[in-house]
């Protein structure tokens, strides 16, 4: 693979450990040490994908996420400094595709990007419905109509994750097979991505019937 991936990062170590990693694998990685800069590489440069530190001097990660969605699909991965900020970064759904807890082995960060590469690059199958306990799940408008007729739009990834749930309806899913199908990389320990996930979908969509296995994963019920 080839192209240009930015690095949004304040740490100098950081970006010399991710820079020769890209650049051996064939990247170019362009720098911006904030928030604003890296705004600004983004509409210069229009990169493959972007690496952004949540903590950043001046505008934080999570704004620079939220104004290059506003304008952007471009695949955004989350440079998190702690363990307890995922649940900040998912739940707030400000749009970005993954993210690698600090400290990450340069390599995973390749392997991550490598992955929402090939997944922004798949041809998306037939748009098709499934009913399931009176809600329709819609994988060509990507909604879920409630049988009360309102319309739910989840996030991206939860519904790539519900999706994979119904189409496999009855079966029960562990939580390396549902990183596999649905963020498309090996389980690099981080099952917590599936239940934070899980977890939203619930709130969003109470009566869908996820069900949890325990000691094994997920399974969508009749
Ligand atoms: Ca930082």
């Amino acid at each position: 693979m080839d192209g240009i991936v930015l690095l949004i990062e304040d740490e100098e170590e950081i970006a010399d450990l991710l820079r020769l990693v890209f650049e051996k694998e064939g990247f170019r990685l362009l720098h911006a040490a904030s928030g604003e800069k890296g705004l600004s590489l983004m509409t210069e440069r229009s990169p493959r994908a972007v690496l952004l530190d949540l903590g950043l001097p001046g505008i934080d990660g999570m704004e620079v996420c939220r104004q290059i969605r506003a304008t952007s699909d471009v695949p955004i991965i989350m440079l998190t400094a702690r363990d307890d900020e995922i649940d900040k970064v998912v739940g707030l759904e400000i749009g970005a595709d993954d993210y690698v807890t600090k400290p990450f082995s340069p390599r995973e960060v390749v392997a991550r990007v490598k992955a929402v590469l090939r997944r922004s690059e798949q041809q998306p199958e037939a748009p098709a419905a499934i009913t399931i306990a009176d809600f329709e799940i819609d994988s060509g408008r990507r909604t879920v109509r409630t049988p009360a007729g309102d319309v739910v739009e989840p996030t991206a990834r939860e519904f790539d994750l519900l999706w994979h749930l119904a189409r496999n309806r009855g079966i029960v899913l562990s939580r390396s097979q549902l990183l596999e199908a649905v963020w498309g990389y090996d389980y690099f320990g981080e099952s917590r991505t599936v239940d934070v996930h899980v977890r939203q979908l619930r709130k969003k969509l109470p009566d869908v019937p996820i069900e949890t296995v325990w000691g094994v994963g997920y399974k969508m019920g009749r």
